[in-house]
């Protein structure tokens, strides 16, 4: 069985006292959740005080981006031994709008995932259509591509670990959540792509997410399809009763 999870991503939102605020008011709504893993991803300069104040706690912190060099001149970028420092757990990567803004690539994303992966990290990698993808139909093909190269050269048991969210470019952020149907056919598609590079085993380990607007009133639906395997959640992840409410959504 696989373990659900629910992430935030806090993209570039909160400074460490205003995120300070929402993780003390979020740990004392999801106190006690065992059978979900809860993720937040804040902006890096919160990383370090925020993975100290959930040491122990049921929640643990990704980062919204991991670069694949251990060291050297690479200015702006965050290495995975440096985030694996602070008690990171989790990357998030090849985000559409890094994509999208910042000349992210499918080669780059499988670098960031096997650097991430090396340094104890479980990457959560993004895929996910444009809107004219969807209406020409090509969505299915587009997003398999993606999953091909992210996870190109890698072997079985390491992608077993990983997670992958689909997030339709169409979706985020903009209030349009996909139809349960639609997030439960790309995510089978997934699913279905990973046994054929592999095998049926790792593609039934991978945990496979949906991302784009989800809402509170949103999540149980999608739960409830058989290879949504959790969320990736952005706009409600800045609001701790709106998140704590995705975390429980089979309360
Ligand atoms: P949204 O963002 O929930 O605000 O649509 C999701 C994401 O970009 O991960």
């Amino acid at each position: 069985m696989r373990k659900p999870i629910i992430a935030g991503n806090w993209k570039m939102n909160n400074t460490i006292a205003e995120g300070m605020k929402l993780v003390n008011g979020l740990t004392s709504l999801v106190k006690g959740i065992k059978d979900t893993e809860i993720v937040i991803c804040p902006p890096a300069t919160a990383l370090a005080v925020v993975t100290t104040a959930l040491h122990g706690k049921n929640i643990a912190v990704g980062a919204q981006n991991v670069h694949w060099e251990e060291s050297g001149a690479y200015t702006g970028e965050i290495a995975p031994a440096m985030l694996a420092e602070l008690g990171v757990k989790y990357a998030i990567i090849g985000h559409s709008e890094r994509r999208q803004y910042f000349g992210e690539t499918d080669e780059t994303v499988n670098k960031r995932a096997r650097a991430a992966h090396r340094a104890g990290i479980t990457p959560i990698i993004c895929v996910g259509e444009p809107l004219e993808t969807r209406e020409k139909g090509t969505y299915k093909r587009y997003v398999s591509r993606q999953v091909r190269l992210a996870l190109a050269d890698r072997k079985p048991q390491c992608v077993a670990k990983f997670v992958i969210a689909y997030e339709p470019i169409w979706a985020i952020g903009t209030g349009k959540t996909a139809t349960f149907e639609q997030a439960q056919e790309v995510c089978e598609h997934i699913r279905k792509t990973i046994a054929k590079l592999y095998d049926k085993k790792t593609a039934d380990s991978v945990r496979i997410l949906y991302g784009g607007s989800v809402k509170p009133e949103t999540i149980k639906g999608l739960m409830e399809k058989p290879d949504v395997d959790g969320a990736l959640v952005g706009g409600a992840a800045l609001k701790a009763k709106d998140f704590s409410e995705i975390v429980k959504f089979n309360r």
